[in-house]
């Protein structure tokens, strides 16, 4: 079957004919794959600066992001049956015994470092015709998010930072009377990328009044975000420091901008008890200078709190499942507005080299 795959020591990326996959455990599930999205980490990934093929192959099959429907499964599985539409998770247990976390079924928290991560690290990806996985990593999908499926792994993303925020959140001594999610609360959304409008779309219906702050221009992003209910404003037409001012305080800052100079500054403008969630990776572009002392100090007299999840669990694919139907059912038709013209896999390869448009690419793999 046809594959796209990368030759981290050839320094290649091309299609190759990968072998079928099959039911090898009672818990296995093959799955046809219909559709795999690709974003930044993907990009890194074909310019040979990241990713590791399984310790037995000379290359790594790409893809994360996937939707896909069952074809067969394995005589132990109950929860999924041939024709469901499944997305699956990205993470994968390490080996170690004492590696509690793993051996809960929680690699997101894995504590060797010795997961894999599918399409990344040490296990093969999805972009390909079908895959094997055992059920435990599927989640089951309604028919009616077919067409918008495959934003669940850059979803769950936001979900599992909003998740961590509401966590510690809880600390807050007002909390316990009920005040919880963000119910006229302030959210600064760094970035207009996908993760940054789904975790838009995601803290809206949260209540949260939420700012969309962009490098880029306005254009399509900016009447998008008007149509989920959210501000959309511009490097170009407002400083930061300024928008920070009369925006008045901000409770949550969620940057979506890949962790860039300028998204680690703002924090100056993040409000007195406030959390700035992390959910983008630096790119490998080398070091860049920051007043660490100037933003420590204010991150300590105004009781702040940095988090950088980027791991989804089980659970944040199952709630970005239930978001998209929720949004799906609030703004019908802007889901869909994400994602760019779909590509076929033989066009694949060199998509991968292109630079963004800001909108997730999606390989089509199948119908
Ligand atoms: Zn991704
Ligand atoms: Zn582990």
């Amino acid at each position: 079957m046809k594959a796209v795959a990368v030759f981290p020591e050839e320094r290649a990326l091309r299609l190759v004919d990968h072998r079928e996959p099959a039911i090898l455990a009672p818990g296995d599930v093959v799955v046809k794959v219909l559709d795999v999205g690709f974003c930044g980490t993907d990009r890194e990934i074909a310019a040979f600066r990241t990713g590791s093929p399984p310790t037995d192959s000379p290359y790594l099959i790409l893809g994360h992001e996937a939707l896909g429907e069952v074809l067969e499964v394995g005589s132990s599985v109950r929860r999924i049956r041939p024709g469901d539409l499944v997305v699956p998770t990205v993470r994968r247990p390490c080996r170690h015994e004492t590696c509690r976390a793993c051996r809960m079924g929680r690699p997101d928290f894995c504590l060797s470092g010795e997961y894999s991560q599918r399409g990344i690290k040490d296990a093969h990806g999805f972009l390909a015709e079908r895959f094997c996985d055992d059920a435990r990593w599927l989640q089951p999908v309604p028919r009616e998010l077919r067409d918008v499926a495959v934003l669940t792994q850059p979803l769950s993303i936001a979900e599992t930072a909003i998740a961590e925020l509401d966590q510690v959140q809880k600390r807050l001594p007002w909390s316990a009377l009920g005040e919880t999610g963000g119910s006229g609360k302030r959210a600064l959304v760094l970035g207009a990328g996908p993760v940054a409008l789904l975790g838009a779309m995601a803290l809206v219906v949260r209540g949260y009044k939420v700012t969309i702050y962009s490098h880029a221009g306005r254009g399509e992003k900016a009447e998008f975000a008007e149509s989920i209910g959210a501000q959309f404003v511009t490097a170009e037409e407002e400083k930061l420091q300024t928008l920070a001012g009369h925006l008045g305080r901000i409770d949550v800052m969620f940057e979506a901008t890949g962790a860039t100079p300028d998204a680690l500054a703002a924090m100056e403008h993040l409000g007195r008890n406030g959390v700035y969630l992390l959910t983008g990776i630096p790119g490998r572009r080398g070091a860049f200078t920051l007043d660490a002392g100037f933003l420590l100090h204010g991150m300590v007299q105004r009781n702040q709190v940095i988090i950088g999840p980027v791991h989804p669990s089980a659970e944040a694919f199952r709630a970005a499942i239930q978001d998209l139907g929720l949004f799906s059912r609030r703004w019908p038709g802007a889901l869909p507005r994400l994602i760019a013209n779909r590509i076929s896999i033989d066009e694949a390869p060199e998509a991968f080299r292109q630079p963004t448009s800001g909108l997730k690419r999606v390989v089509a793999v199948a119908d």
